[in-house]
């Protein structure tokens, strides 16, 4: 899933003062589970600035909504009438939610009330994780599923860098050295062969110099 970390209330502040009449939206799926863009982040992100603008003396309709996913048009259409009664969205989605909202309605103000962090997971409650960095180039078969270019500090393909202790990370003490779960599970499996090919450098032609990349599939289309 995409993580997110809500902005300061203060910068959030600063950017709705402008706006009289203010629709918080959320998104109900990747920012709902680290509980950054759901519903009750809606509630708790509207009460704040409903609180704020009275203790203020200023007045400010705010209102709420949360889509189960921002970044498909299917959902976000459900703005279509709405949107014109608002000066202002204030979105609780990832970077991706708060643009494709914006494409859809291009005369609206969309502003972003997160800062869109990694792809991660949920580890346990209230810890999430980085996992992957969308390379383009899946190489997680051979790596046993633990992807080197996010869980290795630096990102080495071909062995450890030899600085690991007690399986923790030489730059963070606090984080498995990746080489050792890989090392570890493909021991396990019987599959260390794997690891006497020389993988070169990731190519991250595929993910940076062209632009936004894109999925086209035709077997998906209408
Ligand atoms: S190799 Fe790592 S960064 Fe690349 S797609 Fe797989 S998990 Fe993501
Ligand atoms: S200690 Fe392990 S995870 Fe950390 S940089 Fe070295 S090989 Fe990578």
């Amino acid at each position: 899933m995409i993580t997110g970390e809500r902005k300061p209330l203060s910068e959030i502040k600063e950017m709705v003062a402008p706006f009289k009449k203010i629709l918080v939206v959320g998104c109900g799926t990747c920012v709902a589970e680290c509980a950054s863009g759901g519903e009750k982040e809606v509630g708790l992100l509207a009460s704040a600035l409903r609180m704020d603008a009275r203790m203020e003396g200023r007045k400010v309709d705010i209102k709420e909504l949360t889509l189960d996913r921002q970044c498909v048009f299917e959902f976000i259409d459900q703005l279509t009438d709405l949107i014109d009664q608002y000066d202002a969205i204030l979105s609780l989605g990832c970077g991706a939610g708060v643009q494709a909202v914006a494409e859809i309605f291009p005369e609206a103000v969309i502003l972003p009330a997160l800062n869109t962090t990694f792809i991660g997971e949920t580890k346990e409650a209230g810890l999430w994780i980085e996992n992957c960095r969308a390379c383009g180039d899946c190489k997680l078969g051979v790596f046993a599923a633990v992807c080197p270019i996010t869980r290795c500090a630096k990102g080495l393909f071909n062995g450890p860098c030899g600085g690991s202790k007690d399986g923790k990370c030489e730059a963070d003490a606090n984080t498995p050295c990746a080489w050792q779960l890989i090392i570890d599970r493909l021991d396990k499996r019987g599959q260390l062969d794997l690891l006497q090919k020389i993988y070169p450098p990731a190519d991250w032609s595929r993910q940076q110099g062209k632009g936004p990349r894109k999925i086209h599939r035709e077997d998906q289309e209408i």
